[in-house]
């Protein structure tokens, strides 16, 4: 009999909508010749609020790609539907905070229930930007200057912030990153060229999350890679992304052709190694599973490479980079999607 593939998608997030773009496209995929006579999907909707829907609804979002918006009154946040205990293996289909973070994943592990992806660390270590950079320090892999503040410095420290914008200001210069921690798609993530702006700049991202890191900015080509597996992961080539945009923002992410993926990048096939191991590294580093994206910079200038970060359930659209990059190192997306929901069964299977 099919394996029954439970599709968790929108989410409270930020990425609500990117989700339910990633989901479709796997929604489709797992429909495909290929794929149809092995799995049966049971959708599943997380509401903006949190809340479970299972049945029609999240089939209407599937087909029509567009969120609710006149949420459905159920009573109980923690009211799951019914369905939900039909499901062979989970796909968590969510990007950023309560999906990709840890919690998604704690909850699925307590249903012993296998899942795709990274467990409740490797999605807590590579949603929070300064966990991972201390992980990614700690496996010496090379990262731009940064400095960590809280919300509460931030809003509840009027003496206190004019000495932290100094120090910003004398350690990392301009221009600076100002970024929440748990976040992605560039949300709330602001480029500060003068002291004038970093004021807003930390207000806005402490209005997105309570841990808040500020980055020295680089000039530096923008290239990703893709990994794939569990204990003995593989790297697939080297993306690089283009935009005329003043940097990788949400409107450049998502509005058709303000970007472009050039797979594979063109770079020297030394530089295409040490990125793909240092992808590699990075996946272990935080103790991701399944799949995850490593964002880098390359100062070409120098030939420094840097370790951006990871995304351990990157975007998931037929014209993303994760997918893209498996297609072009040999893996349609059809395939790849099989092949995680394999990896996760897997898992559970080493782990027992
Ligand atoms: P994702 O959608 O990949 O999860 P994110 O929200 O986690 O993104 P980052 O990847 O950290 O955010 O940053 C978003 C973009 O901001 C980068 O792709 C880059 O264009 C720019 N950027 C971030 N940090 C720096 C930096 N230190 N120097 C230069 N540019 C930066
Ligand atoms: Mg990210
Ligand atoms: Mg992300
Ligand atoms: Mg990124």
């Amino acid at each position: 009999s099919k394996l029954r593939v439970g599709l968790l998608f929108g989410g409270r997030s930020g990425e609500h909508e990117v989700s339910i773009s990633s989901a479709r496209a796997i929604a489709l995929a797992l429909s495909s010749e290929e794929n149809a006579n092995k799995y049966e999907i049971l959708p599943f909707y997380i509401q903006k609020d949190g809340r479970w829907l299972a049945g029609d609804v999240p089939q209407q979002v599937l087909t029509s790609g567009v969120a609710l918006t006149t949420l459905a009154a159920i009573s109980k946040l923690w009211q799951f539907p019914a369905q939900t205990q039909e499901v062979d293996v989970w796909f968590p289909i969510l990007h950023g905070p309560n999906g990709e973070d840890g919690t998604i994943q704690g909850l699925l592990s307590l249903m012993q229930v296998p899942f795709v992806g990274s467990g409740v660390l490797g999605s807590a270590m590579g949603m929070d930007k300064i966990a991972m950079k201390m992980a990614f320090a700690q496996a010496g892999l090379a990262q731009v200057k940064y400095l960590t503040l809280t919300r509460a410095q931030i809003w509840s420290n009027p003496c206190v912030f004019p000495k932290l914008c100094d120090q910003i200001e004398a350690t990392l210069g301009y221009p600076c990153f100002v970024k929440p921690a748990n976040l992605g798609s560039s949300v709330g993530i602001a480029k500060v060229r003068s002291s004038s702006e970093l004021e807003a700049a930390l207000d806005n991202a402490a209005s997105y999350d309570r841990r808040i890191i500020v980055e020295t900015g680089v000039v530096a080509r923008e290239v990703e890679c893709a990994v794939f597996g569990n204990d003995q992961p593989q790297a697939s080539v080297v993306g690089e992304i283009t935009f005329e945009s003043d940097f990788y923002d949400y409107e450049t992410k998502y509005t058709q052709g303000q970007a472009d993926l050039l797979i594979p990048a063109q770079l020297p096939d030394s530089v295409m190694r040490q990125i793909q191991d240092m992808a590699l590294q990075a996946f272990a580093a935080v103790d991701a599973a399944g799949l995850a994206r490593v964002d880098f910079f390359y100062v070409e200038a120098t030939g420094e490479i840097l370790i951006n970060e990871i995304n351990t359930f990157p975007g998931f659209t037929a014209t993303s980079m994760y997918p893209q990059l498996w297609a072009k190192s040999g893996i349609p997306f059809t395939e790849l999607v099989d092949r995680l929901i394999q990896l996760a069964l897997e898992r559970t299977q080493k782990s027992e």
